[in-house]
């Protein structure tokens, strides 16, 4: 029996995505674009689970283009959005702690001649929505701005941001990586104010490799990957019509309980604080007004990775920093304030409303054991 406490990095796929994928491999295995019955039955699918998401994020069902995932989303949205605006526009404005398919992108984008102002939290660990707008101008062609971070769960200040943004500078593209905001906080693309949206179907129980783009009316952009023109000419390549019905399950399996989900999270967070406070050298990196989905902790003088295969051989899953880096410090808990030593001993557990206080409880009991038997 093993105790899953790794959901920011991946979570399990839900019985509905499932059975909607294996009923698409099964009985819908036509190719969308085809113009015959078994063509137009998939296109059916993946229409239905366009309208899933469009619901779900709030935006226009036209508007989703479903993509390989939210690194291809943010891939397209930057590249694509800064082709089209940034010709005489070189300014780009982005956070200090994105992920890296954004970070990695922006210094591309750096590379080939914009001008990247990234904007850090301030001494206290906080962004402020002011920074941000302070570092708009008339030369600014993108504001790129996270809902959540994966490492840490502090949430960041996007629609106060792009709020201020589009009423002084109405020109600018608005995009937000809404990752491990959609479906655990109340985030819609209105309220948020971006043009632009990334989210991931595997950080809401549907398959790895599906994700979308969420487009606002008017925005235009440049496609990254050029073929048969499919998704409007915005995203070629056939559809992966299993994993996109998949998305759509999992999207409207969730969708009603998101205030429900999110109450319960936070029950389990208080939760497990309180029984970290047990343990004298195990200090929070997360904000008390964080998402309760991320919860980042350091046990200090015990290196993350000794920390996480102690807990691997207990049959507890969590994680050193985001999954993606491979362990390899990201930097971002340092550009919130961490200092190294204490960054280095950072440990993530992010947890679905499913999670019970008797796994937290045999985490913290592997924890104290963990830190009383390893050295290092
Ligand atoms: N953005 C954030 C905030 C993430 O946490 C992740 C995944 O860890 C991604 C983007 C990339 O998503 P995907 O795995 O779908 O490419």
């Amino acid at each position: 029996m093993s105790i899953y406490l790794d959901n920011a990095a991946t979570t399990k796929p839900c019985a509905e995505a499932v059975e909607a994928i294996t009923a698409a491999l099964t009985d819908n295995y036509g190719n969308p674009s085809s113009l015959h019955r078994a063509g137009l039955d998939a296109q059916l699918v993946v229409d239905k689970a366009r309208r899933s998401i469009a619901k779900a994020i709030g935006c226009d069902i036209s508007g989703v283009v479903f993509t390989s995932g939210a690194t291809e989303s943010n891939n397209l949205a930057l590249r694509g959005a800064s082709a089209v605006y940034g010709k005489r526009r070189k300014r780009i404005v982005v956070s200090s702690v994105e992920h890296a398919s954004v970070a990695e992108t922006i210094s591309d984008l750096e590379k080939s001649g914009f001008e990247i102002v990234r904007v850090c939290p301030n001494a206290n660990g906080e962004f402020r929505a002011a920074d941000f707008i302070a570092a708009c101008d008339e030369n600014t062609c993108l504001i790129s701005i996270m809902a959540v971070n994966n490492e840490t769960g502090h949430i960041l200040p996007v629609q106060e941001t792009f709020s201020a943004v589009k009423r002084l500078f109405p020109e600018i593209i608005t995009h937000c990586d809404c990752v491990q905001a959609f479906m655990k906080l109340p985030v819609k693309a209105k309220m948020l104010c971006a043009d632009l949206i990334s989210l991931s179907g595997h950080k809401i129980h549907a398959a790895k490799g599906i994700g979308a783009l969420c487009i606002s009316k008017g925005t235009r952009l440049i496609p990254i990957i050029t073929g048969g023109a499919q998704e409007k000419g915005i995203r070629s390549g056939t559809e992966s019509v299993p994993l996109i019905a998949g998305f759509g399950a999992a999207a409207d399996k969730l969708l009603p309980s998101v205030y429900e989900r999110y109450e319960r999270a936070a029950v389990l967070r208080a939760y497990l604080l309180g029984r970290l406070g047990e343990i004298d050298v195990v200090m929070v990196n997360s904000p008390k007004d964080g998402s309760p989905y991320v919860i980042n902790i350091s046990v200090v003088g015990r290196r993350s990775e000794i920390m996480l295969h102690f807990l691997e051989q207990k049959g507890i899953y969590v994680s050193s920093g985001s999954a993606c880096s491979k362990g390899a410090q990201s930097g971002v808990l340092v550009e919130f304030g961490l200092s190294r030593e204490r960054a280095d001993s950072a440990l993530r557990v992010s947890i679905t409303a499913d999670t019970t206080e008797a796994e937290l409880d045999a985490f913290v009991d592997a924890l104290k054991e963990g830190y009383s038997k390893v050295r290092g």
